[in-house]
C-alpha cells in the first residue's frame, strides 16, 4: 500500500473549503482532528436508521443500536490490542478517563503515598492528580524535563520509590511533541509495584498503540483526536485492575442488584459506565478506527515525519523563531515563539490567510512557566496535511513577522 495524500484529503469534506477566499490550511490537529466521510456517514446512519437506547429495549431499534455500539467496543479493543472487550471503558474523553482512575485511587491513597507525574503534563493529567493527592494526603512528585522538552529519565527514576503508588505521564506531549519511552518508564515504575497511567490523548492519533506491549495499567484517549467524534473517549485498563476499581459514577446500567438501602455493582465494562452512554459517539469512533485501519501505518508515519522534518528545517531559516520542544523523538507538533510577536497576533494574522493554528498556554501553564514563556503558537500536523501546506504556513508566518515588525 502506498500513501496518496490527495486521495486521503478527498475523504475529509471540511478540508476543501475556503476561509475568506483562501484555501483552509488546518494545522490544529493536536486540538482536534477532522472527520472522514466514513465517520460522518456512520453518525448519520445511526440517527437515520436505528437511534434507540442500548442494552434496554426489547425492540428492533434498540437491538441494532446495541449491536453497533458493542461492535465499536470490539473495534477499539482490536485497534489497541486490548486483552478483551471488557477492558475498553467508554468515557467522554481523556480527561474523564484520567478522572475515573484518579478518583478511584484517591479512595485508596493515604499520607506517605506518592504519585509521580512529569513537568510536561497537560492540565488533565496534572490537576487531576493534584486533587487526588490533596484529598488523600498523598504527595505529588514532579519529574523534571530538560530544556529541549525531553524527560530527564535519570531523575524520573530517582523520583520513584517504595511509596510510589501511581506514575502518570503523557505518551506524547501536546505542547512539545516529545514522545516518551512508555515501555521503559513503565518498567521503572513497575519495579516498585506502582500503577501506571499513560495519557494517550496525543499518542493514539499516530497509530500503532499496543497497550499490552506497553505494560501500563491504564491508557486514556479521546476519540476526537483520532478522527472520531467529540464527547467519546476510551479508558483502557487491565481487566484485573478494572474489576476491582472503585466505581466512579453510580446510576443505571452499572448495577447488579438494588434495594432502597444498598446496591451491588455489575460486571465490566458496565460497572464503570453509569447512565446512557454516548452511543452515536462510540459508533462514530468505531468507524474512525475502521477507517484508520485501511491505511498503511508505516506510510502514514513516514508522511508525518516528512511534514515535521520539513517544518523543522524551514523553521531554522526564520530569524527570531524559537522552537519550543526539540527532543530527538518528536511527532508533528511545532510549538514556537517569535521575537517581537505575541502568539495571539501570529494566530490572528495566519487565520486571515486561512491557516488554523493554536495559540496560548496549550493547557500546560506550569510547563510554560518552567520554560520561561507565557505561551506558544503551535502548528500540529496530521496525515492529511501536505508539504505545500507546511510551506503555506511558513509563507504566512513570514508575512506575520513583517506585519508585526
Ligand atoms: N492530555 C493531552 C496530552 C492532551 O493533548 C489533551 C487534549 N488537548 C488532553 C489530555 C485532554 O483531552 P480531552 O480534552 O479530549 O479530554
Amino acid at each position: 500500500m502506498s500513501f496518496d495524500v490527495a486521495a486521503i484529503r478527498q475523504q475529509f469534506p471540511i478540508l476543501s473549503q475556503q476561509i475568506d477566499g483562501k484555501p483552509l490550511v488546518y494545522l490544529d490537529n493536536a486540538a482536534t482532528t477532522q472527520k472522514p466521510q466514513a465517520v460522518i456517514d456512520a453518525l448519520v446512519d445511526f440517527y437515520t436508521k436505528c437511534n434507540a437506547n442500548v442494552h434496554r429495549g426489547a425492540h428492533h431499534l434498540s437491538d441494532e443500536a446495541t449491536r453497533r455500539y458493542e461492535r465499536a467496543r470490539e473495534q477499539v479493543a482490536g485497534f489497541i490490542n486490548a486483552g478483551s472487550r471488557e477492558e475498553v471503558i467508554w468515557t467522554s474523553g481523556t480527561t474523564e478517563g484520567i478522572n475515573l482512575v484518579a478518583r478511584g485511587l484517591a479512595e485508596r491513597l493515604q499520607a506517605g503515598d506518592e504519585v509521580v507525574v512529569t513537568e510536561m503534563e497537560h492540565h488533565a493529567n496534572l490537576v487531576t492528580w493534584q486533587q487526588a493527592c490533596l484529598h488523600s494526603g498523598a504527595t505529588l512528585r514532579i519529574a523534571p524535563i530538560f530544556d529541549n522538552g525531553e524527560l530527564d529519565i535519570e531523575t524520573f527514576k530517582a523520583s520513584l520509590g517504595p511509596n510510589t503508588r501511581m506514575v502518570a505521564f503523557p505518551h506524547v506531549s501536546n505542547a512539545l511533541g516529545t514522545v516518551n519511552p512508555v515501555k521503559e518508564l513503565t518498567a521503572m515504575a513497575k519495579a516498585y509495584g506502582a500503577l501506571v497511567l499513560v495519557d494517550g490523548a496525543q499518542g493514539i492519533a499516530h497509530g500503532g498503540v499496543d497497550v499490552q506491549a506497553l505494560g501500563c495499567d491504564f491508557y486514556a484517549f479521546s476519540g476526537h483526536k483520532l478522527f472520531g467524534p467529540t464527547g467519546i473517549g476510551v479508558l483502557w485498563g487491565k481487566k484485573a485492575v478494572l474489576e476491582d476499581w472503585p466505581v466512579w459514577l453510580t446510576g443505571g446500567e452499572m448495577i447488579a442488584d438494588v434495594t432502597y438501602q444498598e446496591a451491588t455493582w455489575g460486571v465490566l465494562p458496565n460497572r464503570l459506565e453509569a447512565g446512557t452512554p454516548n452511543i452515536a459517539g462510540a459508533i462514530g469512533l468505531g468507524a474512525a478506527v475502521d477507517w484508520f485501519n485501511t491505511l498503511d501505518l508505516a506510510a502514514v508515519q513516514a508522511h508525518e515525519s516528512l511534514l515535521i522534518e520539513s517544518a523543522m528545517e524551514q523553521a531554522s531559516q526564520i530569524a527570531g523563531m524559537r522552537l519550543i520542544g526539540t527532543a530527538p523523538k518528536k511527532v508533528g507538533i511545532l510549538s514556537f515563539v517569535m521575537e517581537k510577536a505575541h502568539p495571539a497576533d501570529i494566530g490572528f494574522i495566519l487565520d486571515r490567510q486561512g491557516i488554523a493554528i493554536r495559540t496560548g498556554d496549550n493547557c500546560a501553564q506550569p510547563l510554560m512557566n518552567r520554560l520561561g514563556i507565557n505561551g506558544t503558537a503551535r502548528a500540529s500536523f496530521s496525515l492529511y496535511n501536505t508539504l505545500d501546506e507546511v510551506s503555506a504556513f511558513f509563507a504566512g508566518l513570514r508575512k506575520a513577522q513583517t506585519m508585526l515588525g
